[in-house]
């Protein structure tokens, strides 16, 4: 057996019912295998074994009380995978599904987007498997000040420096940021995400989603080809889908479906943002609410159905495994020509595939949705240098960084021999950055 297989084998021994981590971490191995190839020497190091084993993982209770004067008790996590190459950095995601194998699919993954990037970032991940869906602001509060309560005593601004994801938004983060400030009596950039009166970013709000359209735009642009007339699908309705959305139609295309965890939207004439963004932003409301308002709209309960609708491209940007292979099947079926995933592993290891033996561009999410992470990095700077750039600033060093990614991990495709594979560039380009760090550093 080779070497990589082995750590992979050893990976699903020693961590078993983590079958996300298992997905993750097969998604990734099996691309590294020319590069274990090429460098023996990491062998020898045991790179891969320390490659996938958290350098860390912060387990805690979270107790708070409800409205009700319920004491209630969630789950926290805080996984600090990798250092190498700067402080943890990554979100922290509040959702029911939330266990130690999602947190840690999510922060392997982290740690090769990161370093995608260009920027200095190590990878990790956290969160709860607390519900916000519901919930008064006061509830919010009150968990979020317990979790940082908690939390605290492993961040900091050059430590490790947590951001938003699902159920973590501007409101959580400004509770967060407050719990954290009064209890270090510090005010440092130690989240990302936060609100333009304390230290935010202009851009972070929309960074993920324009990322994800400006790098589409890039492999369009490679073709010959624009986002301009295109039929999108985008799946979500939440912070990513949202601004995916808005810039996809800036540059021309048509939106036609989006949805929330309930159903779908169809709206064969364009949807209308700025309903869903009332319904989603303002109300905190269900995406069903958008035929009330749009009579040319239609509703479906259920979410797979929208992968049945005909589109040049579609946009992953709610969650992991929404794709399987029957809607992959089905999206090529029908002719589409793009995918570029905003919201992590949303497409299973089969449905890649699919999309890859049929021509279609499949732009991975550790590229395709490095944006957000970018951006924070860049409001990491902000804060440091106690300095404030214009949206137009930020927004073009935004698709800067998209372009690079774009253009290294096809440059590390080709370089290994797998020209227009975009899974294999973005693992290599990520790897090897964190691969001569951890090299450097010793046995660590
Ligand atoms: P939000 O919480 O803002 O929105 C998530 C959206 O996805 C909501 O519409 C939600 O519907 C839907 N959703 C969540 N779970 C499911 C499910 N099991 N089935 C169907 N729909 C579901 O999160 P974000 O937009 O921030 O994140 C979306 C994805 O993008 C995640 O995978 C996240 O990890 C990834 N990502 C986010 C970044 C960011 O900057 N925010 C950065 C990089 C990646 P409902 O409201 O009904 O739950």
């Amino acid at each position: 057996m080779n070497y990589v297989s082995q750590v992979l084998e050893n990976l699903k021994n020693n961590n078993p019912n983590e079958p996300e981590f298992h997905q993750a971490a097969t998604e990734i191995l099996m691309t590294l295998a020319p590069v274990m190839e090429k460098h023996p020497e990491y062998e020898q190091a045991a790179l891969l074994e320390r490659f996938v084993e958290p350098e860390r993982v912060v387990m805690f209770r979270v107790p708070w009380v409800d409205d009700s004067g319920k004491v209630r008790v969630n789950k926290g996590y805080r996984v600090q995978f990798n250092s190498a190459i700067g402080p943890y950095k990554g979100g922290l995601r509040f959702h029911p599904s939330v266990n130690l194998s999602i947190i840690k699919f999510l922060g392997l993954e982290q740690i090769l987007k990161n370093s995608l990037t260009g920027l200095p970032i190590g990878g990790g991940k956290g969160g709860s498997d607390f519900n916000p869906k519901g919930k008064s602001d006061r509830e919010i509060m009150n968990f979020c000040q317990s979790f940082m309560t908690e939390l605290y005593r492993h961040i900091g601004a050059d430590t490790d420096v947590p951001a938003g994801d699902i159920g973590v938004g501007g409101r959580e983060i400004g509770y967060l940021f407050g719990q954290y400030k009064r209890l270090r009596n510090e005010h440092v950039g130690v989240l990302t995400g936060r609100g333009l009166s304390y230290g935010g970013s202009l851009v972070r709000t929309e960074a993920t989603g324009y990322g994800l359209v400006y790098i589409t735009e890039e492999a369009l642009k490679a073709r010959g080809d624009s986002f301009k007339g295109k039929t999108v699908i985008i799946s979500g309705a939440g912070n990513v889908a949202i601004y995916a959305c808005e810039k996809a139609q800036s540059l021309g295309a048509k939106v036609v479906a989006m949805y929330d965890s309930d159903g779908y939207i169809y709206e064969p004439d364009g949807i209308k943002l700025e309903v869903v963004k009332n319904i989603k932003e303002v109300k905190r409301g269900r995406i069903k609410d958008y035929v009330n308002e749009v009579k040319t709209a239609k509703y479906f309960e259920g979410c797979r159905g929208i992968w049945t609708i005909p589109c040049d491209i579609a946009l992953p940007c709610a969650t992991q495994n929404e794709i399987d292979a029957a809607s992959a099947e089905k999206l090529v079926k029908n002719g589409v020509k793009y995918v570029a995933e905003g919201a992590n592993m949303p497409s299973t290891l089969e449905a890649i595939e699919i999309f890859q033996k049929s021509g279609v561009v499949f732009l991975p999410a550790k590229a395709a949705n490095a944006g957000g992470v970018a951006t924070s990095a860049l409001e990491m700077a902000q804060s440091s240098g106690r300095m404030f750039w214009t949206f137009e600033e930020v927004d073009a060093k935004l698709k800067n960084i998209m372009i690079n990614i774009y253009r290294n991990m096809e440059s590390a495709a080709k370089e290994y021999g797998y020209e227009g594979n975009y899974v294999m560039g973005a693992n290599i380009a990520g790897f090897i950055k964190v691969a001569n760090a951890m090299m450097a550093h010793g046995v660590v």
